[in-house]
């Protein structure tokens, strides 16, 4: 193989020709001239063989480490009138718009993103924690297909935070894929109607059933005439459950601080208990089963709290009928009202207002568990992206570890890219 093409094969730049190779201590730069006729777009399918002026542009993008050296390629780009984008530097099928770094390169960051903690990705690529969350953003912009909202019949609304401090991300999944098809900043109802509006009333009105949380910003949405007219709307049962651990960690924290108006002595006896009464039971180490033993034998408020906060888990297991369901959530309820607790009583009431939407997501078998699983990697994920600055890095990396994108590293590539004829 000629050395012109093995290092067109290496750079992933089709019809080019190497004029140049320089390398320094870190660093081999690799300077080409391109040699196709036509002129691309970078943002569409627009091409022309018309130059805007004579003008190049000093073009550089970073390429996969060539061993121990990264590897820039530089090249002199012309420039083109689209008549969408207007006047742009032309486009090549290595490398994203605007992007300094080549789509190998891009891939392969955001194939790590997903899969490996934040220090480990930046030391293995060299690269700044922001750059890999603009990488992301523009990956996602490719990436993501328009169809992911056809055929939506049953989805989920729920809100993650991404930051500390009310920063907020909407997401909606499609119940029947498990995967996240959009997501948005913020929580409120005008977030919930974005959905609606890029859904479309034709799309919107094919949903048959929507699950969300009880909290009234979406379920102010979703009462409005035009979105999903025919949806069954349903209570998430994860949140009913989320909400009696809630209940539970302040019947615990109550007890707590009776404990310490009384001595610290007594106090100590109860330390250890936060993370004993909210992990399941099966998942105890052996000394915190002890120490849950331990609390048994004590009994009382945060027993009884944790004995209602078990039950409901069991209630929304998935091994009951829907009519053994109902049956023992209105136990539960007649039980709870009747604790004495005031966080259960409150959650009492609360199951019992949303009982109809909550009883819907179990007849219509919106699976807890999947549900569950899904929720636990996008918080692994959000806790990733808590070293983003922006909203929509955050959220491009959710999109990509839970949407409907097929992340490929560069040599599993098979696609034909854009412009590469
Ligand atoms: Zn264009």
């Amino acid at each position: 193989m000629r050395v012109a093409a093995a290092c067109n094969r290496l750079l992933a730049l089709p019809g080019a020709t190497v004029r140049e190779v320089s390398s320094g201590p870190a660093q081999i730069t690799v300077t080409v001239a391109l040699r196709r006729r036509r002129l691309a777009c970078a943002d569409c399918s627009y091409s022309s063989r018309a130059r805007y002026d004579t003008r190049t542009m000093d073009s550089r993008w970073r390429h996969l480490d060539l061993g121990r050296w990264r590897l820039v390629i530089k090249a002199n780009l012309r420039r083109i009138v689209c008549p969408t984008h207007g006047v742009r530097t032309e486009g090549v099928p290595s490398a994203r718009a605007e992007s300094g770094f080549t789509r190998d390169f891009e891939d392969l960051v955001a194939w790590l993103a997903t899969r490996m903690d934040k220090s480990a990705v930046r030391r293995l690529v060299r690269v700044a924690w922001q750059t890999v969350g603009a990488t992301c953003q523009r990956v996602v912009a490719d990436e993501l297909g328009p169809g992911r909202l056809d055929g939506l019949s049953e989805v989920g609304i729920d809100e993650v935070s991404w930051r500390k401090g009310h920063r907020d991300l909407t997401l909606v999944t499609d119940h029947r894929s498990g995967k996240i098809v959009w997501g948005s900043e913020g929580k409120d109802t005008a977030t919930c109607d974005r959905f609606f509006a890029d859904l479309g009333e034709q799309r919107s009105a094919q949903l048959t059933a929507i699950s969300t949380d009880m909290g009234p910003a979406f379920l102010k949405s979703l009462a409005k005439p035009a979105h999903a007219p025919r949806a069954t709307v349903c209570t998430d049962p994860s949140h009913v459950v989320a909400l009696a651990t809630d209940a539970l960690g302040q019947v615990r924290r109550q007890v707590w601080d009776q404990l310490r108006a009384v001595g610290p002595d007594k106090a100590k006896t109860f330390k250890g208990a936060r993370w004993v009464l909210l992990k399941r039971p099966g998942r105890l180490s052996e000394a915190q089963a002890a120490t849950l033993r331990k609390l048994r034998r004590q009994g009382g408020a945060a027993w009884r709290a944790y004995g209602l906060k078990e039950a409901l888990r069991e209630v929304f297991a998935g091994d009951l009928t829907p009519s053994q369901t109902t049956e023992l959530l209105d136990r539960w309820c007649v039980k709870a009202a009747r604790s004495r607790l005031e966080p259960s009583v409150t959650l009492a009431g609360t199951i019992r207002k949303h009982r109809d939407g909550i009883l819907a997501a179990i007849r219509l078998g919106i699976n807890n568990a999947r549900v569950e699983a899904l929720n636990n990697k996008v918080r692994l994920i959000t806790r990733r992206a808590y070293g983003f600055h922006s909203a929509q890095a955050a959220l491009a990396l959710v999109m990509l570890a839970c949407g409907p994108i097929t992340l490929r590293l560069p040599h599993e590539q098979t696609h034909v890219r854009p412009h590469s004829a």
